[in-house]
């Protein structure tokens, strides 16, 4: 419904695009707290939310539902989805169900192996790598959706070199997608490089920075560990220097966050994407600090 809203955002020239990425919750006491994020950031000026996918379709429902429910409080919506365990056809037909939910993007991903194994393994019919899942949206529906695909300023942690991952991102926006969100990241400089490169490569799409505020020193190592983020030293020291105040580290986090946007925007690029882990307050205050 609203595709033509999140392309415009993220290539306007003069405004950053800003979005905030959700995650389904598994209870009702965390379903609260989704949507009373998202009526306290509604208000905001966000140009569009996000709301991921669990793997081999364990959210299905809640991804479908409380995107469902984000579409009704007005925000433009992009449901990600993954490959994993999924034949072409339960794409297909997750594809449909995402078209009559309203949700206007899709941010098309290969997803990580179930918990367990160890290496990603293809549904028999169903596809390797998300260049194929970008193939299969913009083959029927691409005037539906904007479609999205991930990108890894440090590298997707399963790639053979630095060059091959960037030519699988050119790759992925060849086959049609029209934004790329990055994996978070707390040092600038490898989002700038990660564009340079991107760009030599052929890739003319806006490339949306993915920003986290650290929530605790424990928090990030904790996230970044999975994510395989790089934390830098001169954090550590700040969060560090805290001590056990869990509030002094939030701030620092939100403060780091500001200062990332800020040189970011700077330095051009097309707005930022939260990782806001369904909590309002420091999205709250980075956007608040942004905009003052
Ligand atoms: C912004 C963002 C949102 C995310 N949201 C979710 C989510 O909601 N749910 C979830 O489960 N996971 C999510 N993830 C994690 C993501 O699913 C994993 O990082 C996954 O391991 C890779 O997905 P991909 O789409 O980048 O895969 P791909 O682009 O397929 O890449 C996977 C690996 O294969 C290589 N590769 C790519 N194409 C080819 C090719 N044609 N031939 C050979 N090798 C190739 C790449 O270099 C890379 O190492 C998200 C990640 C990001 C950055």
């Amino acid at each position: 419904m609203f595709r033509d809203r999140i392309i415009d955002a993220l290539r306007d020239p003069l405004r950053p695009a800003v979005s905030v990425e959700f995650f389904p919750p598994k209870d009702a006491g965390t379903a609260d707290t989704l949507l009373r994020t998202a009526r306290a950031l509604q208000p905001l000026g966000i140009d569009f939310a996000s709301i991921t996918y669990g793997a081999g379709g364990t959210s299905r429902d809640t991804t479908l539902s409380y995107g469902g429910a984000l579409v009704e409080m007005g925000f433009p919506l992009v449901g990600h989805l993954t490959c994993v365990g999924h034949s072409r056809d339960e794409l297909r037909a997750l594809i449909r169900q995402y078209d009559e939910a309203g949700f206007s993007g899709i941010l098309a991903l290969r997803g990580d192996p179930p918990k367990g194994q160890a290496v990603f393994t293809p549904h028999p019919d169903g596809f390797s790598h998300a260049e194929e899942l970008v193939g299969l949206i913009s083959g029927s529906l691409s005037k539906r959706f904007a479609v999205g695909v991930a990108g890894f300023p440090e590298m997707h942690p399963e790639a053979v070199d630095e060059q091959s991952d960037i030519r699988f991102l050119a790759q992925k926006v060849a086959a049609g997608a029209d934004f790329i969100t990055t994996q978070l990241f707390l040092d600038n400089a490898d989002y700038f490089r990660f564009v340079e490169l991107a760009r030599v490569a052929g890739v003319g799409v806006p490339i949306l920075p993915g920003i986290m505020p650290v929530l605790s020193l424990k928090q990030a190592r904790n996230f970044c560990g999975f994510c395989k983020a790089r934390i830098p030293e001169v954090l550590v020291s700040e969060l560090e220097a805290c001590g056990p105040d869990e509030e002094a580290q939030r701030k620092v986090g939100v403060i780091w966050a500001v200062n990332q946007i800020r040189e970011l925007i700077a330095r051009g690029a097309p707005g930022y994407h939260l990782y806001i882990l369904n909590r309002a307050e420091s999205a709250q205050e980075v956007l608040a600090a942004l905009r003052s």
